[in-house]
């Protein structure tokens, strides 16, 4: 455990039971030099305790740099609760949580991840302020599709050598809360973008809606354009796929796109160039992060666009050392989150 810990450089692992309601909660703190943790709360059912705690370390960590390259003064932090399989009460478990998180005396801020929503958060606001992403504080979803827009204009910059988006071919993967907003934004912008979703009531609605082409889930990769925009899951970017892509730079919100560290090694080698994932999809976090610190919303939209200059910034040092942008940016926020 501690020697995990070491590997993260993780500041503290907070465990947490409660009997009445069943909730088994951890909270993994990786670094408070810039303020205080946030990061969301999962909640799913976990094969061992061991794989919960690696997953809330890693997590934590990828929201500590995340954090420091999206300029915020905010540390990196994550909530795994591990989901029963029967739960008598859930909004009882909730609050449960709440007051764990309370404890921590704003240590720790929650939001919305997988397996949890907005009721939720709801019901840890019962017991603590230190909550974003409730009913009441809105859908980060469009905030985080604005600053991928404006990652899209950097690669467009970077690749393209095109200060606009007039006629840049886009293959949009996902059209859900963030993919959708997305297409809307880049179209436009008279972007010609093609989408895809597994969803095909979603694709429908995106074509009658927004005249954009449809692909096959299956064609989207080998499908040639100038960016590839992946916005459904993670772990998208693989060998077989790196090798079938026909575009330029992918730029997209999915968290997680690189199936493991060798894949951005792979998407350098064939040219293509990779817009860190936590780089770009950082508009939902500015923005929760943000509403929570009482910013009013023009402020936050200034900020969200920000985004591209610091992608600006990876790209052209990417270029210029012959590295890639995802160490570029793993480099950049060490010395941000280590600096002496
Ligand atoms: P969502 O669940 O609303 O939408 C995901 C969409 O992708 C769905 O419509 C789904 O059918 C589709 N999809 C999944 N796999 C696909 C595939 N192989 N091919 C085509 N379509 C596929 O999720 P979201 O909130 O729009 O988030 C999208 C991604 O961005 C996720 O990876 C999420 O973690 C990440 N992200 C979201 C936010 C946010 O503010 N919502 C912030 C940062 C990162």
């Amino acid at each position: 455990m501690f020697a995990a810990m070491r590997t993260d450089r993780m500041q503290a692992v907070h465990l947490f039971a409660d009997e009445q309601t069943g909730l088994e909660a951890i909270i993994a703190i990786h670094n408070t030099r810039l303020g205080p943790a946030l990061g969301g709360c999962r909640y799913m059912p976990y094969a061992s305790t061991e794989q919960a705690l690696s997953d809330a370390i890693r997590l934590a960590r990828g929201m500590s740099y995340k954090a420091a390259l999206a300029g915020l003064e905010q540390g990196g932090g994550k909530a795994v609760i591990i989901r029963p399989a029967h739960v008598a009460n859930r909004a009882a478990l909730f609050e449960a949580f709440g007051r764990c998180i309370e404890s921590l005396r704003g240590g720790y801020i929650t939001a919305v991840d997988s397996g949890t929503s907005s009721e939720d958060m709801d019901c840890i606001a019962q017991q603590t302020g230190h909550v974003t992403s409730t009913t009441q504080a809105g859908d980060p979803s469009p905030h985080t599709a604005l600053g991928v827009l404006m990652g899209i204009r950097s690669m467009a910059r970077a690749k393209l050598g095109q200060e606009d988006l007039g006629g840049v071919r886009i293959m949009l993967q996902g059209l859900g809360n963030v993919g959708y907003a997305l297409a809307e934004l880049l179209v436009a912008e008279g972007a010609d973008v093609a989408v895809s979703d597994l969803d095909a009531g979603k694709v429908r609605l995106a074509v009658d809606e927004l005249a954009v082409k449809p692909v096959a889930a299956s064609a989207v990769y080998e499908s040639p354009c100038d960016i590839f925009v992946p916005c459904g899951l993670g772990g998208v970017l693989d060998p077989v796929t790196i090798n079938q892509l026909r575009c330029a730079g992918v730029a997209g919100a999915a968290n997680n796109q690189l199936v493991n560290a060798a894949a951005a090694d792979l998407l350098d080698a064939r040219g293509i160039l990779y817009a860190p994932d936590y780089v770009i999809n950082a508009g939902g976090l500015l923005y929760v992060a943000l509403t929570h610190r009482g910013v009013a919303p023009g402020d936050i939209a200034h900020r969200v666009k920000l985004i591209g200059s610091r992608l600006d910034s990876i790209f052209n040092q990417s270029i210029a050392e012959g590295r890639s942008p995802s160490e570029i940016a793993d480099h950049q926020a060490e010395a941000i989150l280590y600096a002496e």
